[in-house]
């Protein structure tokens, strides 16, 4: 994806602007989902598209943002977790330009959605199961995938170019070759939307995993499971990192689970959602973008960056698996940030106490708020808890 040339330079503080408008989106619509999960506090976030965008900057179709409401942990507090629905309506618009639209679509030719909803939502439009038809059936070696559905009414013409463009998602994702990144096969750009044809994860995503392993044990991942899920992320993000590629957006969502009905330490975990991924030719990247619970320090703060920043996003990641909890609480967006910023969050108290050092010291050294300090996915493989 390209460097967004609207954003802030290097060197804007967070003190220049208010906080909740960097998280802004300019693009997403929230509106309380319709999949609540009333279990265990806790809570799906959206990705902020345009971390960086001047307030006064943002496109009409933006809503004020409201800071969202930070609950205190994903076990615990029995608060309710909503999940934010970026796009409710997408698949009910499908059905209406089908019946007004004389040419079916390639992908419709090709594909056949099944299933009685989504299995996730996106930022522009929902995840739909669907199966292969006709002639396509024999070819493919899987029977069933997952398409992306990209409705470009709701795209601003350079979130078209981040998706569509040289650099953008699609084409960077379709050189992604690895064990533990979701493969995407192929994509249609039709007149009305964008379908990414991806590899179908039946697992759900790392999110609802915690949140399941958190309900039945009150607890986070066992260290087992940690070390397993750990693993496969830092092995993509070893994959990407040679290539110069930074992710910029690992979080629990974008970590699916390829199998259901399986143990979390014998599941495969692959990395998905390219849509904020970019190569660094090596000037580094200052696009203030990602998700307040994961985005690194330099980010918020505005400075230059690289591949370090899924390193620390990775951290959180191991934080989280292991304390069903995010490190960073605080009521307000704002408050989330600063805490990020100074990289203020707790190694101690349950379950810290009870777990040994390896894991902590791999959380701490990944979340080290001078990215020169953090190690490579490389190095972080070879750690003690890991290797
Ligand atoms: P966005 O860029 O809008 O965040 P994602 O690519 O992350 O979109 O997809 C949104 C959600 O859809 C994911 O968090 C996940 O729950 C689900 N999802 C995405 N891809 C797949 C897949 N290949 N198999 C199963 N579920 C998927
Ligand atoms: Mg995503």
């Amino acid at each position: 994806m390209h460097e967004h040339s609207g954003g802030y330079g290097g060197g804007m503080g967070i003190n220049s602007t208010s906080l909740s408008d960097l998280l802004a989106p300019t693009i997403r619509e929230r509106k309380p989902s319709k999949m609540g999960l009333d279990v265990m506090g806790g809570y799906r976030r959206d990705s902020a598209v345009h971390l960086g965008d001047l307030p006064g900057d943002t496109p009409e179709c933006c809503e004020p943002h409201e800071p969202t409401p930070h609950n205190s942990s994903i076990a615990g507090d029995n608060v309710g977790m909503v999940r934010e629905e970026s796009c409710s309506n997408l698949f009910d618009d499908l059905i209406q330009t089908e019946d007004t639209q004389p040419d079916k679509s390639e992908f419709e030719d090709k594909y056949a959605l099944v299933g009685n909803g989504p299995l996730g939502e996106g930022t522009f439009g929902l995840v739909w199961r669907c199966t292969p038809k006709g002639k396509l059936k024999e070819v493919r070696e899987d029977k069933e995938f997952a398409a992306k559905i990209v409705r470009k009414a709701r795209l601003q013409p350079r979130d078209m170019k981040y998706l569509l463009g040289e650099d953008g998602e699609v084409k960077l994702h379709l050189t992604m070759k690895h064990p533990h990144i979701c493969e995407l096969l192929e994509y249609f750009d039709e007149p009305g939307t964008v379908t990414l044809i991806l590899e179908y994860c039946r697992g759900g995503d790392l999110f609802d995993a915690i949140v399941a392993q958190s309900k039945t044990t009150g607890r986070g991942f066992t260290e087992k499971q940690a070390i397993i899920a750990s693993k496969h992320v830092l092995s993509a993000l070893q994959y990407l990192h040679r290539q110069k590629v930074v992710h910029r957006d690992i979080k629990c969502e974008n970590i699916l689970l390829k199998h259901t009905g399986i143990a979390v330490e014998d599941n495969i975990f692959k990395l998905c959602d390219f849509g904020f991924a970019a190569h660094d030719s090596g000037d580094g990247l200052s696009d203030r973008l990602g998700s307040p619970d994961t985005v690194a320090p330099e980010i918020v703060v505005g400075t230059k960056y690289s591949t370090p920043v899924d390193m620390w996003s990775a951290g959180v990641l191991v934080y989280m698996m292991l304390s069903a909890t995010p490190p960073f609480y605080a009521p307000t967006d704002n408050e989330v940030l600063r805490k990020v910023k100074t990289g203020s969050y707790n190694l101690s108290g349950e379950p810290w106490d009870s777990l040994p050092k390896p894991p902590k010291d791999l959380i701490a050294s990944l979340m080290t708020v001078d990215p020169k300090k953090r190690p490579s996915a490389d190095e972080a493989l070879s750690c003690g808890w890991l290797s």
